[in-house]
């Protein structure tokens, strides 16, 4: 009698895509396009994402923050909240620092995700006598307890790349800082919303900041955002390249948080601020 092999009685129990994976190479473009048959599922489909902008407003202090604070209480137990943290200027001041002393790109990163969490930290002692935790991403595993528990939970934006964060087109800045590190938490999590909290009323054709005849852009897809080819824009530009990929979260949306009232309509689903979204 033929001894069936190991490999061959396993091939009998594998699924035509198991076959295909586990016997093609991952470089072939046919083995990888099996992949995409299945739509990726929503692990938190009711939690919505928030990014705390670092520079646009925990660095305005207690003015920004405190009634964002009261804010983002006045809204637990009615929606789920994933809040992230930027880094903003003290970030900036590090990679300064940090570029003149010709440390590279993946140290960089590393002082940026330390700036980011020292924020987290801030936002948690804030937060802290409502039983929110700060957590790092080695344990998102809980995130969905704490979420069903306490309705909240914080962690730092930057994503964990750090030594292995890859180098920008130009010059030595991490090019995946927090708005992206918050905006791949909400689509790898299939997060129900992804809002990102700033200082101006949304995506303007300039900063408007810096540019008084700035004109107000309500709704853009990302391809027409990246035709307008604007010297300046409101999020990381990446994030518009992940979300012309995105498998579940194909919108976000950006308001000012610096008005009463702004974050729970977004929470709401109405329509404030900028929305951006990937057709
Ligand atoms: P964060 O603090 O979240 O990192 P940033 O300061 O990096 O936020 O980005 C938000 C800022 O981007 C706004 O405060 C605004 O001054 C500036 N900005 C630049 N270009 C634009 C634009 N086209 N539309 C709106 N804001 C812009
Ligand atoms: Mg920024």
């Amino acid at each position: 009698m033929m001894k069936t092999s190991t490999l061959a009685l396993d091939n009998q129990l594998l699924s035509e895509l198991g076959q295909s994976l586990v016997l093609g190479s991952l470089s072939n473009k046919d083995v990888l396009s099996e992949t995409e048959r299945e739509a990726p599922i929503k692990i938190l489909p009711n939690a919505n994402v928030l990014k705390i902008g670092g520079q646009s407003f925990i660095d305005r202090g207690r003015a920004a923050v405190f009634p964002l604070i009261e804010e983002l209480v006045e809204n637990l137990g009615t929606h789920e909240m994933i809040i992230g943290t930027g880094g903003g200027t003290r970030a900036r001041h590090a990679y300064s620092v940090g570029v003149d002393l010709g440390l590279p790109t993946g140290v960089l990163s590393v002082l940026g995700t330390f700036v980011s969490m020292q924020n987290a930290r801030i936002i948690y002692y804030l937060l802290a006598k409502h039983g929110i935790p700060f957590i790092e991403p080695v344990q998102f595993g809980q995130m969905a307890h704490y979420l069903a528990e306490r309705g909240a939970v914080i962690f730092f934006g930057m994503p964990p790349y750090t030594f292995w964060h890859e180098n920008p087109t130009v010059g030595r800045i991490p090019p995946h800082r927090t708005d992206t590190g918050a905006y791949l938490v909400s689509e790898v999590f299939g997060a129900r919303s992804m809002i990102f909290i700033k200082d101006e009323e949304g995506l303007y054709t300039a900063d408007p900041k810096k540019e008084i005849n700035a004109k107000f852009i309500k709704r853009i897809s990302v391809q027409e955002l990246k035709a307008l080819d604007l010297q300046d824009v409101v999020v990381e530009r990446p994030v518009l390249d992940f979300m012309e990929r995105a498998k579940n979260r194909r919108s976000i949306r950006v308001i000012n948080g610096l008005i009463r009232g702004n974050l729970t309509r977004a929470l709401n689903g109405e329509d404030v601020g900028t929305e951006i979204y990937a057709d």
